[in-house]
This record gives structure tokens, C-alpha cells and sequence, in this order.
């Protein structure tokens, strides 16, 4: 069995996309699917591609899915422009989307979501596929594929919601997060019972002490308020 065997972060995927010759009858059409197993836990990126490569090889099958979601990123497997095999009547025009994990209780969470989210969004954009053009294995198969926490209802509403944004980058801990934020420093005020407040911060002091976070006293915590403001932007700004 041929596959791709690349590893892209979605930002990649998006320029993959944009060029790949998806052939002359291009998909019209996409199939969610989860991979119930491996969980989200066992994935171990190349390892898990290589057993599932030779899962679907001891079937005899000459192909699988299209794409495998995670949070490691999108695993390119079968060609996007060949069938794939994945979901029986559907697989004739349609990508194959597996989402690493167990979705029965459970809907996608954290980078696993982006990703999958992100490239779905990226295949309908390029591809002209209109939601009507979304299936779940489950509409042709007995299993609960993509899981059954999964419905149409709240993929489209998520999708609907969906904004590609510039990454935060990668830090490990929440001091190397407020570390990379930066804020001005006040200029000095000579009152010692007054604090002034400039007005590029006042919208941040105001939120602090609107959620009684803390009082701001001096010209530290006027800086202190502003991290803090941007912190809670960020972190807001993030799906
Ligand atoms: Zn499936």
C-alpha cells in the first residue's frame, strides 16, 4: 500500500492543499470518521501510521483513509486524489477523515479539535463541498462512527464558529506564557496616595478590579493589569 507518510501542522496542510492536484474529478465529498483505536492516549505518531499501514495491508486492502487528525498534527496516508478505502458505498469522490481517538463520550478537544476542525474547513473551501456533502460513517455502516458524541448538529455549528488563527507559540509553562507577554512600563507618577492611570491601560485596571482580581496600587500593578488583560485575551482568542 502507497501512502503520503507526511506529518503537516495545519498551517502546512493549508499550503499542501492550496497547490495539490486533487485530479480530474476532484472529491466532492467527505467522511468523519474516529479511530475508536488507538485512543487519543495510545497515538505514537509514525508508530501508530506504520501499524495501521500494516493493519490495512493484512486486510489485503490497496488503500485506507485519506487523513489522520491528532494532536501531533495531519498524517497524510492514502492520497487525497486515489479513493480511498474507509467508509464501503461513500468511498467513490470522498476523503476519508479518521480523528484519532474515542468520541463515543466524549466530542473533540484541544489541538486534536483545531486540526480536525481546521482541516475540514481547509477541504471545503478548496474543494467546494457544501455541509449537505459532510457524511459520518454512520450513515452507511451498524458502528457509531465518528463516534457517537458526534453530531451533525454540533460539527456544523463548530465549523460555523471556526476562524484559522496565527498559532501561540509553543510554551511549556504559564510563566513562559506571561514571560512572552509584554506590557509598557508607566511612566513614574510623584503622588504617593494616587495612582494615575494612562489611559492605554485603563481598560485593562478597569477589568482587574471590575473582576476584583487585584488593587491596583502603583505603577507595577498598573503594568501587572495590562499582562494580565492581554493573558486573558489571548487565552480567549483561542478555540
Ligand atoms: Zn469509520
Amino acid at each position: 500500500m502507497d501512502i503520503v507518510n507526511r506529518l503537516l501542522s495545519l498551517g502546512e496542510f493549508r499550503d499542501y492543499v492550496s497547490t495539490y492536484d486533487f485530479g480530474s474529478l476532484p472529491a466532492n465529498r467527505l467522511v468523519i470518521h474516529h479511530t475508536w483505536k488507538p485512543t487519543r492516549a495510545d497515538w505514537a505518531g509514525q508508530r501508530s501510521i506504520n501499524g495501521l499501514k500494516a493493519y490495512y495491508e493484512g486486510k489485503g486492502w490497496g488503500a485506507g483513509p485519506h487523513l489522520f487528525v491528532a494532536d501531533d498534527g495531519i498524517w497524510l496516508f492514502t492520497p487525497m486524489r486515489k479513493d480511498g478505502i474507509h467508509a464501503g458505498t461513500l468511498n467513490p469522490r470522498s476523503i476519508g477523515i479518521e480523528v484519532v481517538g474515542d468520541y463515543d463520550h466524549e466530542v473533540w478537544s484541544g489541538q486534536t479539535k483545531v486540526n480536525a476542525l481546521g482541516a475540514i474547513k481547509t477541504l471545503m473551501e478548496r474543494l467546494g463541498i457544501p455541509q449537505a456533502q459532510i457524511f459520518f460513517h454512520r450513515d452507511v455502516s451498524p458502528k457509531t462512527c465518528p463516534g457517537s458524541a458526534i453530531t451533525k448538529e454540533w460539527l456544523f455549528n463548530e465549523l460555523s464558529n471556526y476562524q484559522f488563527k496565527p498559532s501561540i507559540p509553543r510554551v511549556s509553562t504559564l510563566g513562559e506564557v506571561v514571560a512572552s507577554i509584554s506590557a509598557p512600563v508607566p511612566e513614574p507618577t510623584s503622588s504617593t496616595n494616587y495612582v494615575h492611570v494612562p489611559a492605554w491601560a485603563t481598560e485593562a485596571v478597569k477589568f482587574v478590579t471590575d473582576h476584583q482580581l487585584f488593587t491596583v496600587k502603583n505603577d507595577e500593578d498598573i503594568r501587572d493589569a495590562v499582562k494580565f488583560y492581554r493573558f486573558y485575551q489571548l487565552i480567549k482568542s483561542q478555540p
